[in-house]
């Protein structure tokens, strides 16, 4: 709990830097919009980063192929205590050769109804906010999570609503050689995480989102694929939440369009 203060902190603050909003962009638009949305909260419990899972070498080995491979693999895969309670895994969607990748934090309520990652209301402002720089999970993006089993507060009880929670740490690290796998076979050239948890897994680094958005950094996948570059921004949930945050978003999105153009 105190960890979420901690964060609600952060958020706060930075919302206090901001004045206003002026980008022309349609999504950035929406002041005063509720924020009610189920996917996963913002922030994931600050601890310190999990070891590496136990016998790495064999999982690595496993979790390789092609994407349709290891979407195969991904749905029957039980390694966690995540898998025992899920409706179903979820994989990822977009385009084989995407360019770009997108990493969230782990599916809801409808993501685990529908197999499909970022759908309901985040998922509809994430297309926006991928429209809004000429990026389309049909064509050229491809979307998955960092751990790809419902995190539940509950996991009795898969039905209900409101019983989404962050991935823990070790949660991540048990399922991240699925997306390290993925981002290997996808090869795109740049990754960008949604939120504090896929962030903070991946770089190793505890530094609050609201610090670490709009810097970029590298992720090495393995496999001698080598490192690539990533920009860690704020997970759509949480502009829905707070509106203002949409002008951070649309900095990013800039920086990414930027990048894309090199
Ligand atoms: S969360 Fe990942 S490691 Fe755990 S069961 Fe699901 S796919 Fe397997």
């Amino acid at each position: 709990m105190s960890a979420e203060l901690d964060e609600l902190k952060d958020l706060t603050r930075a919302l206090r830097r901001r004045a206003s909003m002026s980008d022309a962009s349609d999504w950035t638009s929406g002041r005063g919009a509720k924020a009610a949305d189920a996917a996963a909260p913002e922030s994931a419990p600050k601890t310190a980063p999990a070891k590496p899972a136990r016998n790495a070498a064999p999982i690595a080995a496993a979790r390789s192929g092609s994407l349709d491979e290891l979407a195969t693999k991904i749905q029957a895969c039980r390694a966690c205590e995540l898998g025992k309670y899920r409706l179903q895994a979820v994989p990822g969607v977009g385009a084989r050769d995407a360019k770009v990748m997108m990493i969230g934090e782990g599916p809801g309520f409808q993501e685990d109804h529908t197999g499909e990652p970022f759908v309901g209301r985040s998922g509809q402002l994430l297309d926006k906010i991928l429209e809004s720089i000429g990026l389309s999970r049909k064509t050229n993006v491809y979307i998955a999570n960092i751990v790809k089993c419902h995190p539940m507060k509950n996991p009795s009880d898969p039905e209900s609503h409101g019983n989404d929670r962050p991935p823990t740490p070790e949660e991540m690290d048990e399922c991240r050689g699925w997306l390290e796998a993925q981002i290997r076979a996808i090869k795109p050239k740049v990754l960008v995480t949604l939120g504090a948890s896929p962030a903070k897994a991946l770089l190793r680094d505890q530094t609050p989102i609201t610090k670490l958005r709009g810097q970029w950094r590298t992720f090495d996948p393995g496999g001698g694929l080598g490192p690539i570059k990533l920009l860690p921004t704020f997970h759509p949930a949480a502009l829905l939440r707070n509106p203002e945050l949409k002008k951070d978003v649309w900095e990013d999105m800039k920086s990414l369009r930027q990048e894309l153009s090199k």
